[in-house]
């Protein structure tokens, strides 16, 4: 198509407006394996399959929008952590990120371990069979109900996060006749996101009990002292999509110089350190994110030699990746409505879902990026903001992106690296109806969370 069929929409980079995007890629109808999911390539006629299926077949058979998972990629990405770390540690995926009964028997068959951080996760969880011991409880207000729960079904571990709950957790247990293996997270003053982070004395924020002023020395004090409780460790968790060390670098020090403390005050050396999460994946062309391998390598150097300096057994450590294991593994697959090229602004492209599936780029500013799914182009790039059908201005999927100056109306696009934070963090605004999650494998496809219908909407509004 060219130019001047087009007018008003931009295609060159010597006329693009501001924004944060890099320049088109040479072949737009590439797609860069570092942001899409293993199994993901184009057939002879230029239509994206993912496991051997067509997006095409996919759209026709299960609707858009979608988010399509390749579940051979989730196997592979939980057993390269999983083998990455050993049996010396620990993985526990980060259901928040998102969590399904098909990925909690994925995630058992695959030997993770589970995080969860409400009832409904828990619920989740325990009704597709992870067994209780290998389910950590999270969250900074569990109700006395969640705690309940948790502590009857037999979760390793329940991570403590205020002085109130410390008391609540010891209650509850030796009202049950128990005792509860209980982490205590902390704040060690280290902010990370992305390429930097930020190391202070204080952390304003509402998770965990702050290092500062001896706060989480005397948690661990109290801690120690009710029957209740069994204090196996100390958890810290810095921040979210990471690819710099040095913050968990930081972190480690500061929680070993906990561990040293504690063994000095009480002759105890707690036996476990967990890490958190974090890790970061691939949004873009642009980000390159850490293979499981270096990552472990470079946590359990930075554990070992920070025990080394404080003469330390070395704890046995857990990390906890949500993002780094389902991020990349899926993609959300739309069907493009409109298509309004604005005068020398850029395109604006509206597709059949948006901030109710994808709420990462208004909550978060997120970057993604987009491929023309359906067949391929090549007419010239022009630079598009695709956004969604809900009332609200706010309502951009891909922010700024390069897709095919004969985009029309009916094409399936395709947003990859939605895997995390998206369908776990979808909504019904505007009555939308949350997409259905596909996972397929090996020339197979099967729905593991369905589309929800009208009738689920009309039956929760009792009227
Ligand atoms: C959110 C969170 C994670 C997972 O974070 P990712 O960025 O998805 O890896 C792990 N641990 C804790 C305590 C969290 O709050």
């Amino acid at each position: 198509m060219s130019r001047s069929a087009h007018p008003a929409g931009p295609r060159h980079a010597d006329v693009l407006p501001e924004g944060h995007y890099s320049a088109p890629a040479d072949d737009l109808n590439a797609l860069d394996p570092k942001v899409w999911a293993h199994t993901v390539g184009r057939d002879a006629d230029g239509v994206v399959t993912v496991g051997g299926i067509a997006v095409t077949q996919l759209a026709e058979e299960y609707g858009t929008p979608a988010y399509i998972l390749d579940e051979a990629d989730f196997r592979d990405r939980a057993r390269a952590w999983r083998t990455a770390f050993g049996n010396d540690a620990d993985v526990f995926y980060a259901g928040k990120a998102f969590l399904s009964r098909a990925v909690v028997r994925w995630l058992h068959e695959e030997g993770l371990n589970l995080d969860v951080c409400s009832g409904g996760e828990l619920v989740t969880a325990l009704s597709a069979g992870m067994p209780a011991e290998r389910i950590a409880f999270h969250g900074n207000n569990k109700s006395p109900e969640e705690i309940e729960r948790a502590v009857r079904a037999g979760v390793g571990r329940i991570v403590l996060d205020s002085f109130q709950e410390i008391v609540r957790v010891a209650h509850i247990a030796q009202s049950l006749g128990t005792r509860q293996r209980v982490q205590i997270r902390i704040t060690v003053g280290v902010e990370a996101h992305t390429h930097e982070f930020i190391a202070t004395a204080h952390e304003d924020q509402k998770f965990g009990i702050p290092l500062a002023g001896g706060q989480a020395a005397e948690a661990v004090r109290r801690a120690l002292q009710l029957d209740g409780l069994e204090v196996i460790g100390i958890h810290s968790h810095i921040g979210s999509q990471i690819f710099d060390m040095s913050g968990f670098e930081v972190a480690a020090h500061r929680v070993v110089g906990l561990l040293r403390d504690i063994r000095d005050e009480h002759g105890v050396e707690l036996p476990e350190i967990d890490l958190g999460g974090g890790l970061g994946i691939a949004y873009t062309s642009d980000d390159d994110p850490r293979e499981p391998h270096e990552i472990a390598k470079a946590l359990t150097e930075i554990v070992t030699r920070e025990c080394e300096g404080a003469r330390l057994r070395t704890p046995r450590i857990s990390v906890e990746p949500g993002r780094a294991i389902v991020g990349p593994t899926a993609f959300t697959l739309y069907e493009v409505g409109t298509v309004k090229p604005l005068d020398g602004l850029r395109t604006y492209v509206s597709v059949d879902g948006g901030m109710s599936d994808n709420i990462r780029t208004a909550l978060y500013d997120a970057e993604y990026s987009v491929a023309l799914a359906s067949r391929t182009s090549d007419a010239e790039p022009m630079l598009v903001r695709v956004v969604g059908k809900h009332c609200e201005s706010g309502d951009i999927v891909v922010k700024d992106a390069f897709l095919p100056g004969d985009l029309a109306p009916g094409d399936l696009i395709a947003v990859p690296a939605t895997g995390a934070y998206c369908r776990s963090m979808a909504s019904n605004y505007n009555h939308v109806l949350r997409p259905p999650v596909v996972a397929v494998r090996d020339g197979a496809a099967r729905v593991i969370v369905r589309r929800e219908t009208e009738d689920d909407l009309l039956r929760l509004d009792v009227g």
